[in-house]
């Protein structure tokens, strides 16, 4: 059965039956790596769609924002300047917010 295991140097995760070769990413000898539980495990693969999500969407956001700069450096009315100011000013603040849930989910482990 294939278990999770973290790089202890780096976070380096892989999915193996056997303890694996060096980190890919450090370096680090195969005696740094450890399996994850498998409490640990799921928490990692349920995290792997939501976390996706979550930089699908701040992609779009950082298109949205950038389309209102456009639009408001235009200003070809207060209507929609307006529009284009708040539009900018919600897209910023999802952003933001799908950015420290995505944090969140890192100290936690699920990445
Ligand atoms: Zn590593």
């Amino acid at each position: 059965m294939k278990k999770l295991w973290k790089c202890g140097v780096c976070g380096y995760k892989m999915e193996s039956v056997e303890a694996v070769g060096d980190c890919p990413k450090c370096g680090s000898p195969q005696d740094q790596f450890a399996a994850l539980s498998e409490e640990d495990a799921k928490k990692v693969y349920d995290s792997y769609v939501t976390n996706d999500i979550h930089m699908e969407i701040i992609g779009y956001l950082e298109k949205i924002i950038h389309l209102s700069r456009e639009g408001a450096e235009i200003n070809l009315d207060p209507g929609c300047l307006d529009i284009f100011k708040k539009a900018e000013a919600a897209c910023y603040v999802i952003k933001e917010m799908s950015k420290a849930e995505i944090a969140g989910h890192i100290s936690k482990g699920k990445w």
